[in-house]
């Protein structure tokens, strides 16, 4: 039987930098955004409204796809790859 997407999702590695490569301009967000298009579009759901309004990106677990970027019209987001040997690192089953 083919694996799930969260089985494949659960075989990738993360070394994480200490500083995180996307950080989103929330007032941007809170006055600019129609649409929320991170919520939907990243595939591995890592963005969320927090306790108070504030847009927030569990950047940790960023597959590092370029979605989020390419789908912020209001240009919201700082996004680059994680530097030297961090990152995501793809495992196949
Ligand atoms: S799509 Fe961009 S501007 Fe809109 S909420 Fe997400 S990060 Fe903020
Ligand atoms: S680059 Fe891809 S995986 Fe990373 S936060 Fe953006 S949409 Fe999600």
């Amino acid at each position: 039987m083919p694996m799930k997407i969260d089985a494949k999702l659960g075989l990738d590695v993360f070394k994480l930098d200490k500083e995180p490569h996307i950080v989103i301009d929330t007032e941007v967000c809170n006055t600019v955004c129609t649409d929320d298009a991170c919520l939907y579009v990243c595939p591995a759901d890592l963005y969320e409204r927090d306790d108070q309004g504030r847009m927030t990106v569990n950047w940790e677990g960023c597959l590092e796809c370029g979605t989020c970027l390419i789908c912020c019209d209001p240009r919201a987001l700082s996004w680059k790859y994680p530097g030297g040997p961090y990152g995501v690192q793809y495992r196949m089953s």
